[in-house]
């Protein structure tokens, strides 16, 4: 017989449903056609749904120069995006997590205390190119030990350095880079480190790898916090397979399982993953 365990917490996180909270508001009062810059979360069916109930999603504000409502996506934009919206007679929310906010007030006054400043982070992804937009200065950004090695081999140890991070990262591996600066860099501010939601959830997949034989993720390929749980069942020596949703569910993912875990990327709709409970629960797939 075949058990199903769901990982706890695991889901939508308070910035998500923040954000989305924001966008059911304003098409509610407007003004409209409310547009929201770039995905409001990583989620191809949540985007998928708001656009059904009339969202238009644009990459650069000018798309909403007509006027309407113009809503900034959960990972937070960089000054020039702001003072571009702001140009325009269209009403502006930021429905940026209050954590990146925080985030994005830290890396300017690390920038207005003169430290030079390192980020953990993926180049490319909105939240670090949010962050990189807040300050002139040059960031290193690192997104790997190779990357940070070679850092630490031009990076000069009499310098004062800040150190932060996307929140999205594995916690695991940003507490491990982390020493390794500390261990190389006096004069270093160490502020890096994930969102607790990040970190809960990747907590609650190391419970669940404890019981599990195999782990579904549900979240979309975009999602960095997706991909870390992913990597942290790997890191604990359990096969894991990410899902959109029930729709890529292959019975020979859970193939010889005895035990199945099933978590979700903080983005992912719950609803989403009770459809996979219940796929996964009448798998004709012999044990
Ligand atoms: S993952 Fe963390 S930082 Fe990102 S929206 Fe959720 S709570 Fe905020």
């Amino acid at each position: 017989m075949r058990k199903v365990l769901l990982a706890s917490p695991r889901g939508f996180c308070a910035g998500v449903e923040r954000a989305l909270k924001t966008v059911d508001d304003a098409l509610k009062t407007g003004p409209f056609p409310v547009y929201v810059l770039h995905e409001i979360v990583h989620n191809e069916n949540v985007v998928e749904s708001l656009r059904r109930r009339g969202v238009i999603f644009i990459d650069d504000p000018e798309e909403a120069a007509g006027g309407g409502t113009l809503i900034f996506s959960a990972h937070g934009v960089s000054r020039e995006v702001e003072e571009k919206a702001a140009r325009l007679k269209v009403r502006v929310i930021d429905a940026a997590c209050p954590i990146v906010k925080s985030l994005q007030r830290r890396i300017e006054a690390f920038e207005a205390d003169g430290c030079e400043i390192i980020l953990f982070g993926k180049k490319g992804h909105r939240e670090v190119e949010g962050l990189l937009g807040r300050v002139h200065s040059t960031v290193h950004v690192v997104d790997s030990e190779e990357a940070l090695e070679a850092f630490l081999a031009a990076a000069d140890p009499a310098k004062h350095y800040a150190c932060l991070s996307q929140t999205t990262l594995n916690a695991d591996d940003v507490a491990r880079m982390g020493r390794r600066l500390q261990e190389k860099l006096p004069h270093l501010t160490f502020a890096a480190e994930v969102c607790f939601a990040t970190r809960d959830r990747q907590r609650a997949v190391k419970e669940l790898a404890g019981q599990c034989d195999v782990i579904l993720v549900v979240g979309s390929e975009k999602s960095s916090n997706t991909r870390r749980l992913c990597e942290t069942a790997a890191a604990c020596g359990v096969r894991s397979c990410r899902l959109s949703g029930a729709e890529d569910f292959e019975p020979s993912m859970i193939a010889g399982a005895k035990r199945v875990g099933i978590t979700s990327g903080a983005s992912a709709p719950e609803e989403l993953v009770r459809k996979l409970l219940e796929t996964v629960e009448h798998c004709p797939c012999p044990d």
